[in-house]
């Protein structure tokens, strides 16, 4: 998957002068064999890079600016091994404009009881500096991440990890372009929103296109390109032919595969990672794209349905997120459809018309030709799965008029009872937190859409520090949410962000 570059994360330990030569020394001994350990721990994502101590005015402005200005560099990692006056700080943080974490650590694990003295407190102090160094950050209202703990600690280091994946989203988000080959479907409300509020908050281009444009793109591919890429279909997929003919659907097939190549080479030309379509609006394409968006969402680009390009960026965000995440177990867009609600069984079904990225899939795929209810094309071709079990996060990005708002729910996905063997489509099937009635009338007062974007490869945590990172109202429905207290944060939350 193609994501951005490959970024580094820089550490910067703050002291100052105060402390003579040989403390210096320490602090700069100390801090490359913390970063050392950070790198070695197989544990980051990115490399941390360790930076020169921070001790004055001067040397704190000029490295956030050199920051500002690294393309790598996707954000700063600050920790204050002694006291550093924070007034020092003022300026660099006041020009700095990526994301901060303050790992607020300690050099040493245990207290040393035998041998601690005055010179040791004073050069092992992140206690005392860290919260000097907090408190500036807090007075000038920065957004940055705290984590607290030992450096060596697995568990901090995961979570520093998932830090710098929010981070790389951060960065990335300026850098998604959505192609909307169709416009908003028809008197759908959930799906609209503000373009030119989305690029200033987000940085997200959102440009449309004619939909023949595109399908140009797509009967320019030789008929060898398709018949290759069908044998890949062919080789990779269980074909479930359920009483049609081979060779009529093989056609069917052959034209998804046609709209996948189009599509691709099209989106890469023209620089979009993200996509979207409308059943109601399809030109020349002879299917409403299925199959071929499946391929293309699991190759990394965003995709919404219906012309919900909020969606789509979503999609591709996430996509960056959790890019190169050791076992992933998969990013798609979903769609809430139809409940269970016997007691002790509740759950929902996700699913779409077709689109959903076969990243999710839990055992063999395979490909099916059915008719769609909806639209006046022929019968499309599309992958059929069921989704992993586990614990993931779906989002809902909405445009409430005067602000965005991210809708963050945790669920978890679990197998359907019994086979569905007449349902022609890819789904999963969860049960929100903190249970089916509470996280479905939360999501509801919230104002949650139908379509999400859904992720088992990232944590509601992650998607808050997004949404705060980018300045939007977030709010989150899991194991904690009880109605009572989420509408009055609804409340609180209409004043503060408006
Ligand atoms: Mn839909």
């Amino acid at each position: 998957m193609k994501t951005g570059r490959d970024y580094k994360f820089w550490f910067c330990t703050g002291s100052q002068d105060l402390y003579g030569d040989e403390c210096l020394a320490h602090v700069a001994e100390h801090s490359a064999i913390m970063v050392d350990g950070l790198n070695k721990s197989g544990v980051l994502p990115f490399e941390v890079v360790l930076k020169p101590t921070l001790l004055t005015n001067e040397m704190i402005r000029r490295t956030f600016n050199e920051a500002n200005s690294d393309e790598d560099c996707a954000g700063v990692i600050t920790w204050m091994h002694t006291f550093s006056p924070a007034k020092s700080w003022i300026l660099g943080l006041q020009e700095y404009r990526k994301p901060l974490l303050h790992l607020h650590t300690q050099f040493n694990q245990e207290i040393p009881y035998e041998t601690i003295d005055m010179d040791f407190m004073n050069e092992y102090q992140s206690a005392h500096g860290d919260r000097e160094y907090g408190h500036i950050v807090s007075r000038m209202g920065i957004e940055r991440k705290v984590i607290m703990g030992f450096w060596d600690d697995k568990n901090v280091q995961e979570r520093i990890a998932s830090w710098m994946r929010t981070a790389v989203g951060v960065m990335e988000s300026s850098h998604i372009r959505v192609m909307r080959i169709a416009d908003n479907m028809r008197n759908v409300a959930v799906t609209e929103g503000d373009k030119v509020e989305a690029q200033i908050k987000f940085g997200w281009e959102v440009d449309a296109y004619p939909v023949n444009e595109i399908a140009e793109a797509v009967e320019q591919v030789s008929k060898g390109d398709i018949d290759a890429l069908v044998e890949e279909y062919y080789d990779k997929y269980d074909i479930l032919l359920e009483g049609r003919d081979a060779a009529e659907f093989k056609k069917h097939v052959a034209v998804q595969a046609g709209i996948e190549i189009g599509f691709e080479r099209f989106l890469e030309e023209k620089n979009y990672q993200a996509i979207v379509t409308h059943f109601g609006d399809l030109g020349s394409l002879k299917q409403l794209p299925g199959l071929a968006i499946q391929r293309l969402m699991e190759k990394g680009y965003g995709f919404g349905a219906e012309g919900d390009w909020k969606t789509a960026a979503m999609v591709r965000l996430m996509k960056i997120m959790t890019a190169n995440v050791p076992n992933a177990k998969g990013t798609s867009m979903l769609e809430d459809y139809t409940y269970n609600l016997v007691p002790g069984k509740e759950g929902i079904i996700q699913a779409h018309m077709l689109e959903i990225c076969p990243s999710i899939a839990d055992g063999p795929i395979g490909i099916k030709v059915q008719p769609l209810s909806m639209g006046d094309r022929e019968d499309p071709a599309r992958l059929v799965f069921s989704a992993k079990e586990g614990k993931g996060v779906a989002t809902s990005l909405i445009d409430l008029g005067n602000r965005f708002r991210l809708i963050i729910n945790a669920v978890n996905c679990k197998k359907v009872e019994k086979p569905m063997p007449h349902l022609p489509v890819a789904q999963a099937f969860w049960t929100p937190e903190p249970n089916m009635q509470v996280g479905t009338e939360a999501w509801i007062y919230a104002g949650g859409a139908h379509h999400t974007a859904f992720s088992y490869d990232l944590s509601v945590e992650q998607m808050v520090d997004w949404a705060d990172a980018m300045g939007i109202e977030s709010v989150v429905i899991d194991k904690n949410t009880d109605i009572r207290t989420l509408k009055n944060e609804l409340r609180w939350n209409s004043i503060c962000y408006r």
